[in-house]
């Protein structure tokens, strides 16, 4: 067989790795536009602030360990511009010598993840301190302004993911950092209330204006109008306002997307064209609860989806049964993670649900260094099947929501959390374990 991947990095790096392992002798075709193949992207923020100081230690795989390691055709600085479904092919642009060629493909794969959203702001391209963050590039182009330029005032437009944790990073750099979000709440996934114990700690480390976004810029990029009128003064601007799917070549080639652009596939990640998969960050999924569509930009559903994708070329077939959204972030000193379904989600699905709070210790209070972790649980109020769980915390977090995302996958109620028997010792949690604790309370 021969097997063409379009996009190197989460999704494509790890089906080509799976194809190979499946078989010995088919034709693995891995295009890349950018120069590095399966980099780490979450470790970009990381590298700026200072934390990871190799920044060989990012490049996960390089061309040339991968190619030998699984015998792959990779074909970097080249992008795919067509896909000829009729003839099977792709065009492919070589970007280093501007040859255009064709490739033929038995199964084609696409993963070309989702680029950061930039709408035209009147003043954008006058300015040299507006930056984004995807790729290797565009870390290098922010450390290399940093420490050129040595800004002092740095400002995040977005409090998502990926803005929070570049807040964090430029602080660590000593810079003084302004966060602008449009909504009235960081962090989308959180309901409000939980986000206020974000916003309070946010305040103690960087200026949060929130219910207000970017009007315009001007003097090339060192003021940022707001929509309010208010000026900021900003020395060096990320603009992390969310990403959007990478559908051109689908929509181009006539495959179906859905209502936000993430190409539509089925259970086996196939799009309505039979010889055409697509996965990762440009895909529509269904919510692991309910079933409905909904896009979710993250790095574990890129990655299993590129293993059962390969799976699924070789007839090993096993349907993807949707996400869940699992997701963390460091937020200076707190952790604030999430699994499954909100109370913002499930109204505005009109399901019926339930929930609880609960502010329990992260391990036995008598044991010293023991912090609180606000948590929030929701699920059906009939049948107790849990819908999700979000948390917010300085220690134990991350478990306590790994655990209920567990509970959830292996479809658990909360009837059975009390149940469950986890690690105890001082140091580490209670004899009843906040996770337990959640289901006392909710039955
Ligand atoms: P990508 O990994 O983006 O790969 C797509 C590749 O396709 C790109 O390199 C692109 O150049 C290439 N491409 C696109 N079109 C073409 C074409 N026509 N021809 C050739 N090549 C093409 N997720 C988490 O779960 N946790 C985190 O902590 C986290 N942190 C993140 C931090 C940052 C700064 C960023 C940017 C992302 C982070 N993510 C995180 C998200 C995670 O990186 C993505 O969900 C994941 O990489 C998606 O994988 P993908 O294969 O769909 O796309």
């Amino acid at each position: 067989k021969k097997i063409v991947i379009v996009g190197g990095v989460a999704g494509g790096a790890t089906a080509a790795a799976r194809l190979r392992r499946l078989d010995e002798r088919s034709h693995i075709v891995l295009v890349e536009r950018g120069e590095h193949i399966s980099f780490a992207n979450c470790g970009l923020p990381y590298y700026i602030g200072g934390t990871i100081k190799d920044r060989e230690k990012l490049l996960v795989q390089t061309v040339e360990g991968m190619s030998k390691r699984f015998r792959l055709d990779i074909r970097h600085l080249s992008e795919v511009t067509q896909i000829n479904r009729d003839e099977k092919t792709v065009t492919i642009h070589n970007l280093s010598n501007d040859n255009v060629y064709t490739e033929s493909y038995d199964e084609l794969i696409l993963s070309p993840g989702a680029k950061p959203i930039v709408p035209p702001f009147e003043g954008l391209t006058d300015a040299h301190n507006i930056f984004t963050l995807r790729n290797i590039p565009d870390m290098d182009k922010i450390k290399q302004w940093i420490d050129k330029q040595k800004p002092q005032k740095a400002t995040v437009i977005g409090g998502g993911f990926i803005g929070l944790e570049m807040a964090e990073n430029l602080h660590a750099q000593g810079l003084t950092v302004t966060i602008v979000e449009k909504s009235d709440q960081v962090m989308a996934p959180l309901d409000p209330e939980m986000a206020a114990i974000v916003h309070e700690h946010i305040r103690t480390k960087a200026s949060l204006i929130l219910n207000n976004g970017v009007k315009h810029f001007s003097e090339k990029g060192r003021i940022i109008t707001l929509e309010n009128g208010e000026e900021l003064t900003s020395d060096i601007t990320i603009l992390a306002i969310g990403v959007r799917p990478e559908n051109e070549l689908a929509v181009q080639a006539g495959l179906l997307t859905g209502e936000r652009g993430g190409i539509i596939v089925n259970d086996y990640l196939q799009t309505d064209d039979p010889h055409i998969y697509a996965i990762g960050d440009a895909i529509e999924v269904v919510d692991f609860n309910h079933q409905t569509p909904t896009m979710v930009p993250l790095a574990w559903p890129a990655n299993r989806q590129g293993r059962l994708v390969a799976d699924a070329i070789y007839g090993h077939k096993r349907p993807y049964t949707g996400t869940l959204g699992t997701a963390i972030a460091k937020v200076f000193d707190l952790t604030v993670a999430v699994t499954g379904n909100n109370e913002k989600t499930l109204s505005s699905l009109d399901i019926p649900y339930r929930f609880v709070h609960l502010h329990p210790v992260s391990h036995a209070g008598y044991y010293p260094g023991g912090s609180p972790i606000s948590m929030k649980m929701t699920f059906d109020p009939n049948t107790g099947v849990i819908y999700g769980v979000q948390g917010v915390g300085r220690d134990g977090v991350d478990k306590r929501i790994d655990v209920i995302a567990t509970a959830i996958k292996g479809g658990l109620t909360v009837y059975d959390l009390p149940d469950l028997e986890l690690a105890y010792a001082p140091p580490y949690s209670s004899a009843k374990d906040p996770v337990n604790m959640l289901g006392y309370v909710a039955s």
